[in-house]
């Protein structure tokens, strides 16, 4: 097969190859020949073809577009008027800049998810007989969540996007972090006492790409 690839160049050391939504990415260090790239691809071409035929779920968020959040519905509109939420749509103010018009998007959902979050949080937190410190939304991508030794509990607003059982187990994953700050066996034996079947879960987990085109 002829793999079609994007190469970037920056100051590290080895050549590496990612999946990227469905799209090849070497990283090579300065000044690699195309030749030796050429060769990197070719000799890892097995692992390339597995990975690009995995399947994903692909979050597009575009003008137009419906999304569900928390379990609702939304409609995503561009506007010229400020970035807001009415009723059950996603206004985003229309910047210039790309970059912008994405970041008012993130700052809205994160208002959104908020108190669906802290609820199901509370409720694990009880469920589990533990506590946390304090919990904030982040804008990380695919890093759904963490949990620091002072045990704040950090969730990506992107957890909004998934279904419930996926985000449950965002939580337990964080909260159980509380007791082992590791991911020792001692660790996923406790968290299977409440998510039996996160195997899967974390299988299911790493199909998600949120993908822009705002
Ligand atoms: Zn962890």
């Amino acid at each position: 097969m002829e793999i079609i690839y994007k190469v970037l160049y920056s100051n590290r050391r080895s050549i590496s190859a990612q999946i990227k939504n469905s799209k090849v990415l070497i990283r090579c260090p300065f000044n690699t020949p195309h030749k030796v790239i050429n060769q990197f691809v070719l000799s890892n071409e097995k692992w390339i073809a597995k990975n690009l035929n995995k399947p994903t779920i692909d979050i597009v968020i575009e003008h137009n577009i419906k999304i569900e959040i928390i379990g609702q519905e939304f409609l995503v509109e561009k506007t010229d008027k400020k970035t807001e939420i009415s009723g059950n749509t996603l206004r985003v103010h229309n910047y210039s800049n790309e970059d912008k018009r994405v970041k008012s998007f993130i700052q809205l959902i994160k208002t959104l998810v908020y108190p669906y979050f802290k609820e199901r949080l509370d409720i694990y937190t009880r469920m589990m007989d533990t506590s946390y410190l304090t919990f904030k939304t982040t804008s990380a991508n695919k890093r759904w969540g963490s949990c620091t030794s002072q045990k704040i509990v950090h969730l990506s607003y992107q957890c909004g996007f998934l279904p419930h059982k996926l985000f449950d187990y965002i939580i337990v994953h964080e909260l159980a972090h509380i007791k082992y700050m590791n991911h020792s066996k001692q660790f996923w034996e406790y968290l299977s006492m409440y998510i039996p079947n996160y195997k899967d879960i974390r299988k299911e987990l790493k199909k998600y790409n949120i993908i822009y085109k705002l």
